[in-house]
């Protein structure tokens, strides 16, 4: 029997921040854009529609219905909170329920498939269900080679990127965002040039975040002062050569100048392909945590990590369980999302792949007393991290044990299979181990649904302790809570404090104590050193790879950025982000400083 419509009676605990921002984007609405839901009906929708799948594994009624009243308990009480995506459609009719896609562009205008327009079709339809999309133009011929069928000359793939980007204006998902992108292109591909300084100017390109992909060949090159080959798509052959350290300080005066492009280092990223024989990783979805194969798919969730926090003290129990249920419920993802394209729905069937992230990291640290930039905030995130990925990936093998490994698991590095893959020492890359799903972990940014959660989001630092945010273009005032109840506590708070705070961006004022002014650093004020080697630390026990803005002060050099860019290879990272505030004129979070 279906579970009942009807909520559980338990108010779902929500800041007005978050009931704005549900009520605005997630809330089902009639025709004149009224809610027709409360946010209780939201998450007992989504609860239901995903603990419905375990009916297939022979659960009962009583214990489906158990299981949605857990998974309503864990999201209402901002415990864990899955991608919008699953928020905005589960149990509607799109019933798409994923964050990240990657498609392949082969080099043809049109093959049926994966030509350049099939593939803006696929687009369309993955933006318009929520998902963002990843695409490697690397396969496309370069700019001014030949087009046999027409004798006339190719344009390359920067402008078949403006064609996606222009399509993606043009499909509003749900009526109210537009789509997000990523593009990628190899550092060897003839075109990288123009690909590299194809945002250089802001109003371009604008759908997309655009990433080289660079591979340990060119950093060899790089390190060793040499050029290096450029390599015709279509053919294989060398076409030209070019100076590795002058792509490489191309790239990093552009992160300098408008954070774009960021890099991939995709070699490091395919070292950890959980699947190598179903191919390799070209691509990442838009915002760079999500390496994945063609026609991949990876459906998100994060577990609100400060939440178990209490006087100082970690529930580390709590978080297990919770940690296994939220594996259990991206796992229940996969059986009932109904993906855009038959591809996708195939591979996601084949190797089951999931996202379970951390968000409210430096709520965790803030409640713990441990300042971001330190030594004992980075051993944290390493320790958060890997506990996250131990108790998700024990309960990936109960799940496994019950209900079957991921059917390419015997080929994976997770399986038997001698032949996969090794590092340099010819040891595996992975302990063996059961799985239900090739991939677990992942950090995404939870822009939004950390909003939801009232935390801080993703494995960033706290942006601000007073400030403004633009949400879906509503200003909002949001104030760290744990920050007024310290001044509160120990009796320095005032009003006028706080609007200082606000406007100045910084706690570094007089009346506050040394001590808090460490523990509640901002994203600005701490090095980018200290934030990249915080993603190194959540990168050695992760899946994939990490959402992570690296911030600069305004001021920051040319050469700042390129020594991040260097250490974040030298700590294998598998990508690199970078904002130098106020480099571009709308940031989504700003400060009173740099409005
Ligand atoms: P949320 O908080 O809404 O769940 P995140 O900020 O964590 O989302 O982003 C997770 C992923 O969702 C991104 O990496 C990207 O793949 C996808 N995504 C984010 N914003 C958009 C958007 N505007 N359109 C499409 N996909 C998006």
């Amino acid at each position: 029997m279906p579970l009942s419509t009807t909520p559980p009676a338990i108010p779902a605990q929500l800041s007005q921040n978050a009931r704005t921002v549900l009520a605005k984007r997630y809330l089902v609405k009639d025709a004149a854009g009224k809610p027709t839901e409360t946010p209780e009906d939201m998450f007992w929708r989504v609860a239901t529609v995903v603990a419905e799948a375990d009916r297939r594994y022979g659960a009962s009624d009583a214990q489906v219905q158990a299981l949605a009243e857990e998974f309503y308990a864990l999201m209402t009480q901002r415990r864990f909170v899955p991608n919008s995506p699953t928020l905005m459609n589960a149990g509607r009719p799109l019933g798409q329920l994923s964050a990240c896609f990657v498609l392949p562009v082969d080099d043809a205008l049109s093959n049926g498939q994966n030509g350049i327009y099939d593939t803006l079709r696929s687009m369309a339809l993955i933006h318009q269900s929520g998902g963002g999309t990843g695409f490697s133009f690397s396969r496309l011929r370069q700019k001014g080679s030949m087009v046999r069928s027409t004798t006339g000359v190719a344009s390359g793939p920067v402008s078949f990127m403006k064609l996606y980007d222009a399509s993606t204006d043009a499909v509003k998902q749900g009526g109210t965002r537009r789509g997000a992108n990523m593009g990628i292109l190899r550092v060897d591909h003839p075109d990288v040039l123009e690909f590299i300084t194809c945002k250089e100017d802001l109003t371009q390109v604008t759908n997309f975040n655009i990433s080289v992909a660079v591979t340990e060949k060119f950093m060899q090159a790089l390190q060793a002062g040499t050029s290096y080959d450029l390599v015709e798509p279509s053919s294989g052959r060398v076409v030209a050569q070019l100076d590795a350290r002058t792509v490489w300080d191309k790239m990093v005066l552009g992160a300098w100048r408008t954070g774009e492009p960021g890099v991939f280092f995709i070699d490091e990223a395919n070292r950890y392909n959980p699947v190598p024989h179903l191919g390799a990783y070209e691509a990442t979805n838009p915002c760079g945590e999500q390496p994945l194969l063609p026609y991949d798919v990876c459906n998100l969730g994060s577990v609100n990590v400060g939440w178990y926090v209490t006087d100082g003290v970690v529930d580390w129990d709590a978080m297990a369980r919770d940690i296994r249920t939220s594996t259990h419920f991206l796992d229940n993802i996969i059986d009932v999302n109904k993906y855009p394209l038959p591809e996708i729905d195939a591979l996601s069937k084949r190797i089951r792949r999931i996202g379970l992230g951390v968000m409210g990291f430096a709520d965790l640290l803030v409640r713990m007393g441990i300042p971001y930039d330190t030594p004992e905030g980075v051993e944290m995130g390493r320790r958060v991290m890997e506990f996250l990925d131990v108790e998700g990936k024990k309960e990936s093998e109960r799940l496994a044990n019950e209900r079957g490994p991921f059917p390419e698991w015997a080929r994976s590095i997770w399986g038997p299979d001698e032949t996969c893959a090794r590092d340099a020492s010819g040891a595996r890359i992975r302990p063996m181990q059961l799985l239900r799903n090739c991939n677990v972990t992942t950090v995404a940014p939870t822009g939004t649904i950390s909003i939801i959660a009232g935390c801080s989001s993703g494995l960033e630092p706290l942006f601000a302790v007073a400030f403004m945010r633009n949400q879906a273009g509503v200003m909002m005032p949001d104030v760290n809570e744990d920050f007024v109840a310290v001044a509160q506590r120990e009796g320095w708070y005032s009003d006028a404090l706080m609007e200082r705070i606000a406007k100045t961006g910084s706690v570094k004022q007089s009346e506050i104590p040394e001590r808090w002014q460490r523990v509640f650093v901002t994203a600005n004020e701490i090095t980018p050193e200290w934030h990249v080697r915080m993603q190194a630390a959540f990168q050695q026990h992760c899946d994939s790879a990490i959402s992570k803005t690296t911030n600069f002060a305004h001021t920051a050099t040319v050469d700042d950025v390129r020594a991040i860019y260097e250490l974040a290879y030298e700590l294998n990272c598998k990508g690199v982000t970078v904002y130098r505030d106020g480099s571009r004129d709308n940031q989504v979070l700003s400060t009173g400083a740099t409005e």
